[in-house]
């Protein structure tokens, strides 16, 4: 082995056992976010929890293996039931946890289309792999296709579908009293978003969805994203500006007959916003370039 190959290898090895004992060590952070309201974080989709004299609402359950954990975490803020688990979309990350959440009693609620794309196998072409339905004990059991009202804790819980943003079965939730907006993966805060084209997500629906946040928010507002930290009003609109931005960026390169390879090559299209590291993750530049060129070109 030459000495590069070498070096590789042992960076390769030392990158597998941090994730390794990163994957061991993982611990679900608590944070107070506002009354009764707090955000779970570990690893997967952001969890929020309102804790109260009804009982314990709770929105996403990250994956199967954290239940553990996650019912510990929720039991330093209450004794109490969980008596609601209202998925945000039909992703793992988010749902993984379903099952246990039904054992340990609750009604599990989401979308219409988050039941139907987890009651059968889901092939997802950017991964090229197929997602196995979801056991009946996962499956939500009510499902909404507008919009849903909890009266809980002492006070409106209001649940809302946006079309075709994220996925094509996205909730966000609004707690009134609380002041906090739970936005599911229609916001993952200061990094470019994951828009699922294989589960009837769209660039212009995730553009929608972001404004209809905005339009029932305020200054005062606590937003917990799917992904990352929590965030606040004016940093939203700043993300909608950069997608408007790429939007009309990669719109003029489509209406001048531009191919997918030119818009993926083209890193001027987006440099303003890589250079402010939105592209430090899964999604890069490129991807996001080739999602909103898929998207917006049909
Ligand atoms: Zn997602």
């Amino acid at each position: 082995m030459k000495l590069p190959a070498f070096l590789n290898f042992i960076t390769f090895l030392f990158t597998f056992a941090i994730g390794f004992s990163q994957q061991k060590e993982i611990q679900i952070k608590v944070h107070h976010v506002s009354n009764n309201v707090y955000m779970l974080v570990g690893q997967g989709g952001n969890i929020a929890i309102s804790a109260g004299e009804d009982g314990v609402f709770m929105i996403d359950d990250q994956f199967a293996r954290l239940t553990p954990k996650i019912l510990k975490a929720i039991k330093t803020v209450s004794e109490k039931d969980i008596r609601f688990l209202l998925n945000t979309h039909w992703h793992g990350d988010h749902t993984g946890g379903n099952k246990n959440m039904e054992k340990e009693g609750a009604v599990i609620i989401a979308h219409e289309n988050v039941r139907k794309r987890m009651s059968t196998d889901q092939f997802q072409k950017r991964r090229n792999r197929t997602i196995k339905a979801a056991p009946k004990g996962a499956l939500p059991i009510v499902t909404f296709t507008k919009d849903l009202n909890f009266h809980f804790n002492g006070e409106s819980i209001y649940a809302f579908h946006v079309h075709n943003a994220h996925t094509d079965g996205d909730a966000m939730v609004y707690f009134g009293s609380s002041n906090v907006l739970h936005m599911g993966d229609t916001y993952f805060q200061g990094k470019y978003p994951y828009i699922d084209l294989d589960s009837g997500g769209s660039a212009q629906g995730y553009i929608d969805a972001i404004k209809k946040a905005l339009l029932i928010i305020d200054d005062e507002t606590k937003i917990i994203p799917g992904h990352r930290n929590l965030s606040f009003k004016t940093e939203l609109k700043e993300y909608l500006a950069m997608l408007e931005e790429i939007k009309i960026n990669i719109l003029t390169e489509i209406n001048a007959g531009k191919t997918e390879e030119e818009v993926a090559n083209n890193i001027k299209l987006t440099q303003k916003f890589d250079d402010l590291k939105y592209g430090d993750w899964f999604i890069s530049g490129e991807a996001i370039r080739r999602t909103f060129y898929r998207s917006l070109k049909k």
